[in-house]
């Protein structure tokens, strides 16, 4: 299979605050995994515990990151993101940062810099929030953002920034099975 066989490679950016969330966040890691057609996960960032953004009278966010290689169209992405959230229970009430089950977001789709109706790809909040910058920077170091150079440059300004891993239950069964 060439380079190009296998599509353009594709961020995209999970969080989730209602409901059980860690597990929506796995959930969704399955179906990116099994779900979409035309579509190969490669890589997923750890998950984090995150403030909420804008309204704070809301329960803390779990975010994380996938890599993707999809022979998908951004659009055709995208609509397939909305089918995952709608399928983990997410409702929309129009609130722009308002609680939800489960939010994936398009962050990055190869080189390419996209302005159309409902899809702006580098995603809009990409360079300001940590929990999607730190986790990028785990899944694809090196990587050059359309429009706004190099991933370790925008990492730069959360230097220091602390973001909260989930504790991983995969973790704690190797350590409940492990030797002695
Ligand atoms: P938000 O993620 O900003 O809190 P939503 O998930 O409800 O809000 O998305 C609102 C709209 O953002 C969607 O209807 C979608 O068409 C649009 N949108 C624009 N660019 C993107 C992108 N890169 N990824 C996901 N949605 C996007
Ligand atoms: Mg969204």
């Amino acid at each position: 299979m060439s380079a190009g066989d296998r599509g353009v490679q594709a961020f995209i950016g999970i969080g989730a605050n209602l409901g059980d969330p860690e597990a929506q966040v796995r959930e969704s890691f399955a179906r990116l995994a099994k779900g979409l057609p035309k579509t190969r996960l490669t890589g997923r960032s750890r998950m984090f515990r995150n403030p909420p953004m804008g309204p704070q009278d809301q329960p803390d966010y779990v975010n994380a990151v996938a890599r993707l290689y999809t022979r998908l169209e951004p659009l055709e992405l995208l609509v397939e993101l909305q089918g995952i959230e709608c399928a983990c229970g997410r409702e929309r009430d129009g609130t722009r940062w308002g609680p939800r089950r489960l939010d994936l977001d398009l962050l990055l789709f190869g080189d390419q810099s996209l302005d159309l109706p409902g899809l702006q790809v580098p995603h809009a909040g990409i360079a300001d929030r940590d929990f999607v910058i730190l986790p990028l920077l785990e899944l694809a170091p090196g990587l050059q953002i359309p429009g706004m150079g190099p991933l370790e440059l925008l990492a730069q300004r959360f230097e220091g920034a602390n973001l909260i891993p989930v504790a991983e239950p995969e973790a704690s069964v190797t350590a409940a099975e492990g030797h002695g």
